[in-house]
C-alpha cells in the first residue's frame, strides 16, 4: 500500500514548506565574539550552544559564524564573561 503523501519531493519538508538555502550567518543580527585573553578554555559555551556552532580552537573556543544563529545563550552562561554580543554591520 502506498502512504497517502508518499509523492512528496525532496525538496520540500513535513509540513510542506520549501527548504532555503541561507544559513543563520545570512540573517542574525547579533553575533558572539570571544575575547581570547578572557577565554579559559572551559567548554560551558560548547555545551550550551543549541546548534553545535562553537568550535575548540588551540588555545580558546569560537564561533562557526555561518551557522550561529545570534541567540546569546553562550554569551549569557560564559563563567568569565569572555563572549561579548556585537550588532552585525547593517547591509
Ligand atoms: S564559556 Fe567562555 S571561558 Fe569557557 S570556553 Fe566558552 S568562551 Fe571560553
Ligand atoms: S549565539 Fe547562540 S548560536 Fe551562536 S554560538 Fe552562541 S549559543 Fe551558539
Amino acid at each position: 500500500m502506498t502512504h497517502p503523501r508518499a509523492n512528496i519531493p525532496d525538496n520540500l519538508c513535513p509540513v510542506a514548506t520549501e527548504l532555503s538555502g541561507m544559513l543563520p550567518g545570512d540573517w542574525r543580527a547579533m553575533r558572539p565574539v570571544v575575547d581570547r585573553d578572557k577565554c579559559v578554555k572551559c567548554a560551558v559555551c560548547w555545551m550550551f550552544c543549541p546548534v553545535q556552532c562553537i568550535k575548540e580552537m588551540p588555545a580558546w573556543f569560537d564561533v562557526n559564524y555561518a551557522t550561529c544563529k545570534g541567540c546569546g545563550i553562550c554569551a549569557n552562561e560564559c563563567p568569565h564573561r569572555a563572549i561579548a554580543m556585537v550588532e552585525e554591520p547593517q547591509a
